[in-house]
């Protein structure tokens, strides 16, 4: 296999954050050298929410439109408790703010393909099956160990941006604390195609005593379904999501599941790292941050992390000051400890389970539907919009 022994960037993953790098890079003429372990990108839908401030992020890439074509715009979510709307959050009340009052359903494995689709476009690529399997950095070059097809290889960078997922490597051997904390509650997912009596162009929360269940439309006239289960199958099937619908969906009008196009469970943990940045060692997306999927910001502030890192890495590469590196660090330290606070009230709020808690969590989540102002703070805060 042909690897350079040489290279100014090594990005370890190429996940949304990784993808988002290299392109960002490429675009700005600077090259990086971009690998995962796995053969194939993953072709599941996983994230499928796409915010305000990622296409904005994004814009310059050229890539938007094409995600607008594939994906599903949807301005409104609706917090609901069975028929009863409780909480409106109207995406388009946010048209002063930016061009993107709304929020997108696209499947992360569509979003992954049209950002490779560019960095191809760009002159770049992604080198697998490629696996980082060891390395050592000091205050000059990193050096790294590359598991390939036919043996062991070793790279020196001048830096390594680690966007190598949940149970990162780079970060867990840079020595960088990975702070906070599991949930016990597990979560099922599943894509399906159903009747469903409510509007396609909304997400629809539902606050039951069984637990939450939200259903948002994904673009093939598919749906995607999340729900909070204590003990998720692997697998779940017509019969499980119909049940799960059943008892706490909408009770009026048609909604029958056809058929799961594609189905998960997950468990999560709400994590933070300690810091983004180790010398010549920088994180990105879910190596920094872990957190529940409400609210759909995951994949979000990883995009997020990796654009906004290119401007300071470039400077860095180019006369050696790494100051830029080191706010970039603690903005998005502070970025993504917000995202775990706000995702973290929304998923204790969203997994009460005494009735008389439930009852005032409902109220209270009307309360706020009435309160003025507050529905757009919220649009606001889910858009990402302050992170700018
Ligand atoms: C079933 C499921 C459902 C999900 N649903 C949602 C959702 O609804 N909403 C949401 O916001 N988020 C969701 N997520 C999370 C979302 O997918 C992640 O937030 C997102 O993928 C993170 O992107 P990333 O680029 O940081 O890392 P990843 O997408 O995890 O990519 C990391 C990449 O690094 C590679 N890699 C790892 N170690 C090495 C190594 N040593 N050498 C080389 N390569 C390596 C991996 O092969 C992988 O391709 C879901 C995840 C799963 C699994």
């Amino acid at each position: 296999m042909q690897l350079p022994s040489t290279t100014d960037i090594l990005i370890v993953g190429a996940g949304p954050a990784g993808l988002a790098l290299a392109t960002e890079l490429r675009r700005r003429k600077v090259e990086a050298l971009l690998i995962d372990k796995q053969a194939e990108g993953a072709n599941t839908s996983r994230a499928a929410v796409v915010h305000a401030r990622t296409l904005e992020v994004l814009e310059p890439l050229g890539i938007v439109p094409q995600m607008l074509e594939d994906g599903v715009v949807i301005p409104i979510f609706r917090a609901r408790d069975r028929d009863r709307a409780l909480l409106e959050v109207d995406f388009r009340h946010l048209e002063t703010q930016t061009r993107y009052a709304f929020t997108l359903m696209c499947p992360q494995n569509r979003t992954e393909a049209i950002l490779l689709a560019r960095l191809k476009a760009l002159g770049g690529g992604v080198s697998r099956p490629l696996e980082l399997t060891g390395f050592r950095a000091d205050s000059e070059r990193v050096d790294a160990q590359i598991k390939a097809p036919d043996g062991i290889h070793r790279l020196r960078a001048k830096w390594l941006v680690g966007c190598d997922g949940a149970h990162s490597f780079v970060r867990d051997n840079s020595g960088i604390n990975f702070e906070g904390g599991a949930y016990e509650q597990g979560f099922v997912l599943a894509d399906v195609r159903m009747d469903w009596p409510l509007s396609r162009g909304e997400v629809s929360l539902f606050f039951s005593p069984a637990g939450l269940v939200v259903v948002a439309p994904l673009p093939d006239d598919q749906f995607r379904i999340v729900a909070t289960v204590d003990d998720p199958p692997e697998k779940p099937d017509i019969a499980y999501v119909q049940g799960i619908i059943d008892v706490r969906g909408p009770t009026k009008g048609e909604r029958r599941i056809r058929e799961v196009v594609w189905g998960s469970r997950f468990r999560i943990q709400h994590r933070v790292v300690a810091t983004f940045r180790s010398g010549r060692v920088l994180l990105c997306g879910d190596a920094a941050h872990v957190h529940s999927p409400a609210g759909g910001q995951g994949m979000n502030t990883g995009i997020q992390d990796a654009i906004a890192v290119a401007e300071p890495l470039i400077r860095a590469l180019t006369n050696g000051d790494a100051e830029g590196l080191d706010a970039w660090s603690e903005r998005r330290r502070e970025i993504a400890k917000s995202v775990v606070s706000l995702t973290d009230r929304m998923t204790r709020a969203a997994t009460l389970k005494s009735w008389p808690a439930e009852l005032l969590r409902n109220a209270a989540i009307s309360l706020i539907g009435h309160l003025p102002g507050m529905p757009d703070r919220i649009a606001r805060q889910l858009a990402e919009l302050d992170n700018r």
